[in-house]
């Protein structure tokens, strides 16, 4: 059989060299990148700072483990917490383990105020936190956990938008109320405000805490530092991924003091997490995402490409019956019969790449660095997928 296990399917493109926002295939093919492997490459491919940034550090010291002080990642975490609500942060390797971590600070929080029988979480329909044995049971999504057994104890989930069915969930074993402010993988569903605020007053009705993942949304990919900064609400556990390092693997948990301070010594820990190499990166990227103006056009970027694609929509209605997302998260939501994978599969043929997400959406996420010239070049192509779709479909 083939030696990479066939979880992934067996996909057939690969890429030699990015830069900026393109990829080149190995016949020297470019493609123009909106998927940005995932939403991680915020900076686009082969970032001088980056570049600079990792070979610095890999030519001094690349891991230590954290029984040693890491002075680069207590740099970090004093500017992340400078950056938001967050006291104190935590750093491990993936958006999975970040919210793994913010689930166990949650629980440790209550266990370590005298109340143990608070463990579990109430999370939401649509929702993904990533492919764990805790995180499928998180999202219950049944695809994700076919042959995997009964999910894991401990999640409650409810409908979104439905704060009779989350307050109806609340019971004496509740520990925390786990959201996306806008819903990546399930469809780009943004929450409302009306939604995350109440959440937040039931929250603090019942003195459960707050839990957002922001493992896509955050690092700038909505044109603020962290997407729930859209909104007046606060979170006190925030688990963090994808943009964090621009494609250095890094996670991490944000959280406020009395929530940090019940992870006391020895009761939580990574080999990896926040090791020299992703705090270097981290650090540059961070200082890239900080830099004036830079959000600024993140949003300007975001609303021209919102545009361009309604005008699209606006032609092929049959195709694209709506557009939806912030800054730099947009979602095509794929009017049925056609779906989001052909409509993707069509952008690919006239060079742009795009990811999928569920209830047909088709997701963009580029390199938050794009400029006009890329987002108008975007939107021709998803002009020609749809002409070509349609005459598919005329045939
Ligand atoms: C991608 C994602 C995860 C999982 O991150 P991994 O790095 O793949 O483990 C969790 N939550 C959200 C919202 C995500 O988008």
């Amino acid at each position: 059989m083939n030696a990479v296990m066939p979880n992934y399917g067996y996909p057939t493109i690969s890429f030699e060299r990015g830069e900026g926002a393109y990829l080149f295939d190995t016949d020297g093919h470019r493609y123009l990148d909106f998927a940005a492997g995932i939403a991680v490459n915020s900076l686009g491919h082969s970032h001088p700072a980056l570049v600079s940034a990792l070979k610095g550090q890999a030519e001094r010291l690349w891991h230590v483990s954290n029984l040693y002080a890491i002075p680069d990642q207590v740099r970090m975490a004093e500017r992340l917490c400078s950056l938001s609500f967050a006291d104190a942060i935590f750093f491990c390797n993936s958006g999975t383990e970040a919210m793994e971590g913010a689930v166990k600070a949650a629980r440790r929080f209550h266990a370590h105020n005298g109340c143990p029988e608070k463990w579990r979480a109430i999370t939401l329909e649509g929702s993904f936190h990533g492919r764990t044995l805790a995180m499928l049971a998180a999202s219950k999504n049944p695809k994700h956990l076919d042959g995997f057994g009964d999910p894991a104890d401990g999640f409650d989930i409810v409908p979104v938008h439905n704060m009779n069915a989350l307050r109806d969930a609340i019971t004496p074993e509740t520990a925390a109320i786990v959201a996306e402010p806008i819903q990546g993988e399930g469809g780009l569903r943004p929450l409302s405000e009306d939604y995350l605020r109440d959440m937040r007053a039931v929250a603090d009705e019942f003195g459960l805490l707050l839990v957002f993942d922001e493992v896509q949304t955050g690092f700038g990919r909505t044109g603020k530092l962290f997407a729930h900064e859209w909104t007046s609400v606060t979170p006190d556990v925030m688990a963090c991924a994808k943009g964090i390092a621009g494609g250095f693997p890094c996670g991490a948990v944000l959280a406020t003091d009395p929530v940090a301070s019940s992870m006391t010594a020895g009761s939580h820990g990574s080999t990896f997490g926040g090791n020299p190499l992703a705090m270097a990166v981290a650090n540059a990227n961070l200082d890239v995402l900080t830099a004036d103006s830079f959000l600024d056009d993140v949003v300007r970027s975001g609303e021209a490409l919102q545009a361009g694609l309604r005008g699209v929509a606006d032609r092929h209605p049959d195709i694209i019956c709506d557009i939806r997302g912030k800054g730099l998260m947009v979602g095509m939501v794929v009017a049925a019969p056609f779906t989001n994978s052909q409509l993707g599969d069509a952008a690919r043929d006239v060079d742009l790449l795009t990811v999928v997400a569920g209830e047909n959406v088709l997701r963009m996420l580029p390199p938050l660095i794009i400029g006009e010239e890329e987002i108008v070049q975007a939107v021709d192509a998803i002009e020609q997928a749809c002409q070509a779709l349609a005459s598919s479909s005329d045939a």
